[in-house]
C-alpha cells in the first residue's frame, strides 16, 4: 500500500495579522487555528503520517498544547522551519522520509474538508502533482507602480491556488534539493507547484478545492473561518 504523508506548515510569523500571537495559534472556536487542519489529516484514513513544521521556539508548546492535549496519533515529528515558506517545506520534506506521496498544507488554512483530501488522494497516482484550486470570482488586472491598470487578465483561465499541494515524494524532494542548490532564486517562490514547474517542468493538475478553504491572513478571516467551520 502506498504511503501518504502530510507536511503541515506553521513556521510563519504572520505579520499581516497585527497580533501578538502568531495567526496559526490564535484561538478559533476554542482551539488553536493549527489544530483544525491537523485534525483533518488525522481523521482521513488515507493519511499515514503527519510532519508538523513550526518555529523552533514553539516546538514544545505545539507538542504539549496540540499533540498531547488533543491526543494526535499520526504526528510523528515536530521540526523547526526556516526563513521563507519554501525553506520550511524543504525541512518538512527531509523529515518526511520514506513515503510515496506527500501533501503539503498551510497550517493557516483550518477549513480543510475531507472531500478535498479525497479528491487530491484520488488524483495523485494519475497526475503525480496536484494542487487544490478554485476559479477566481473577481476580474484580475495587472497594475503598475503608480496604481494604473496595465492589463486585464482573461478570467476564465485564472485560478486561486490553495493547499494541499500534493506530489510524488521523490520528485518534489528532488525539485526542492535542486532549488536549494541555486544561490539566488530568480522568482519569489510562493507555492510548491512553482518549484515543480520551474525545476522539472512538471505539468501540475488543478484539483477542485473549496471557497471555504481560506488562508487566515487578516483579522476578518478569523470570523469567516469560524462560520465555515460550523458548516463542514
Ligand atoms: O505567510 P503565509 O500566510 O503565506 O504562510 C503560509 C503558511 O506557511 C503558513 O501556515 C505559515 O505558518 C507557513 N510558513 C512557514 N515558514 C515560513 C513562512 C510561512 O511554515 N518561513
Amino acid at each position: 500500500m502506498d504511503k501518504y504523508t502530510a507536511v503541515v506548515l506553521a513556521a510563519g510569523a504572520g505579520s499581516r495579522m497585527h497580533s501578538k500571537t502568531k495567526k496559526q495559534y490564535l484561538m478559533l472556536k476554542g482551539k488553536p487555528v493549527l489544530y483544525y487542519s491537523l485534525a483533518a489529516f488525522e481523521k482521513h484514513p488515507g493519511i499515514g503520517e503527519i510532519i508538523l513544521v513550526c518555529g523552533e521556539e514553539d516546538i514544545s508548546w505545539c507538542r504539549q498544547e496540540i499533540v498531547v492535549k488533543f491526543a494526535f496519533q499520526k504526528i510523528k515529528k515536530i521540526i523547526p522551519g526556516g526563513r521563507e515558506r519554501y525553506h520550511s517545506v524543504y525541512e518538512g520534506l527531509k523529515a518526511a522520509g520514506s513515503c510515496d506521496w506527500v501533501l503539503i498544507h498551510d497550517g493557516a488554512r483550518p477549513v480543510l474538508d475531507q472531500e478535498i483530501l479525497d479528491r487530491v488522494l484520488a488524483a495523485l497516482p494519475r497526475y503525480r502533482a496536484c494542487v487544490a484550486a478554485v476559479p477566481v470570482k473577481d476580474t484580475i488586472k495587472r497594475g503598475d507602480s503608480r496604481g494604473f491598470v496595465t492589463e486585464t487578465l482573461p478570467r476564465e483561465e485564472l485560478w486561486t491556488i490553495q493547499t494541499p499541494q500534493a506530489f510524488s515524494y521523490r520528485e518534489i524532494l528532488d525539485a526542492y534539493e535542486k532549488l536549494m542548490e541555486q544561490k539566488e532564486t530568480q522568482v519569489k517562490i510562493t507555492d510548491d507547484a512553482m518549484v515543480a514547474e520551474y525545476i522539472h517542468g512538471t505539468k501540475v493538475k488543478l484539483i477542485e478545492g473549496s471557497y471555504k478553504n481560506i488562508k487566515i491572513t487578516t483579522p476578518e478571516d478569523m470570523e469567516l473561518a469560524a462560520v465555515y467551520l460550523r458548516e463542514i
